[in-house]
């Protein structure tokens, strides 16, 4: 085994959801650093005896470099384990650009986020012919700012399928911002919490409900927020699969 950092996506909760690969390479790792307020402990259960294990939840950036470096130096392999996939909210550049100033290699291993989990927990398709062909990825600014060009007022201009993360906490302003923005009050509304965990909850609602919805579900934490006709019914049929339409594969009838 090389001596580098191995970014692996854990998936979003069910240890089945986690890649053949990055299963593999926690399996073979000498160090693993988790995300443990979100990563099921479940993908670690077939790690090595005498691996060591850090749950990142308790420490700062500079902690997790002061195990990282020093570990890839001895010659050890790290596993650093991130919730869903990496590249979304993983904080994952500023440790790269920590690595790349000490010439330690890594590499990537993708994995099934939250919001692929939440669309597959409600059986809906966010690109629907003729309701939107586009999914937003985004959240609302909290503690941490969004980008001025990136409010979520102006992103639900665009009507497109939504996927709000980090954000169920600020349901009221949430859905009073869609509303802001043009959605009607009646716009379907679904929020999963913890997708594809045993005690994974769904609830739906509209734009005029969802804040109470929530609310009495007390649901707070650890869900998405999905937004976006979608989650209606009404939708036109796929080109790709009718009968009258060409495709690189298949010639349409007359
Ligand atoms: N990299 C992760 C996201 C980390 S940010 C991914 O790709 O999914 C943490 C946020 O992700 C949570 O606040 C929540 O909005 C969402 N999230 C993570 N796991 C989830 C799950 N199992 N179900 C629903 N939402 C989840």
């Amino acid at each position: 085994m090389a001596a580098m950092v191995h970014f692996i996506g854990a998936g979003p909760g069910d240890p089945e959801l986690i890649t053949i690969k990055g299963q593999r390479l926690i399996e073979e790792a000498d160090v693993i650093i988790f995300a443990g307020s979100l990563v099921n402990p479940a993908v670690l259960d077939k790690r090595k005896k005498d691996s060591v294990v850090y749950d990142s939840a308790y420490m700062s950036l500079d902690e997790v470099m002061d195990v990282t470096i020093p570990a890839v130096k001895e010659g050890k392999t790290v596993a650093r384990v991130h919730t869903g996939d990496p590249s979304i909210y993983g904080a994952i550049r500023e440790q790269m650009v920590r690595l790349d100033a000490e010439n330690i290699e890594y590499d990537v291993v993708p994995g099934v986020s939250s919001f692929c989990a939440s669309a597959a927990a409600v059986k809906k398709e966010f690109t629907l012919p003729s309701v939107s062909q586009t999914v937003i990825i985004t959240r609302m600014e909290g503690r941490t700012p969004v980008p001025p060009r990136e409010k979520l007022v102006d992103l639900a201009k665009h009507h497109a399928s939504m996927c709000i993360f980090l954000s169920v906490g600020f349901m009221d302003e949430l859905t009073k911002t869609l509303m802001e923005a043009g959605y009607e009050p009646d716009t379907p509304m679904a929020v999963v919490y913890r997708a594809s965990w045993p005690d994974q909850k769904i609830v739906y609602g509209t734009c005029a409900t969802m804040a109470k919805i929530v609310k009495e579900n007390n649901i707070s934490r650890q869900a998405m927020t999905m937004v976006g006709g979608f989650l209606g019914d009404e939708f036109e049929l796929s080109k790709l699969y009718d009968s009258h339409f060409t495709t690189g594969y298949r010639q349409g009838k007359d």
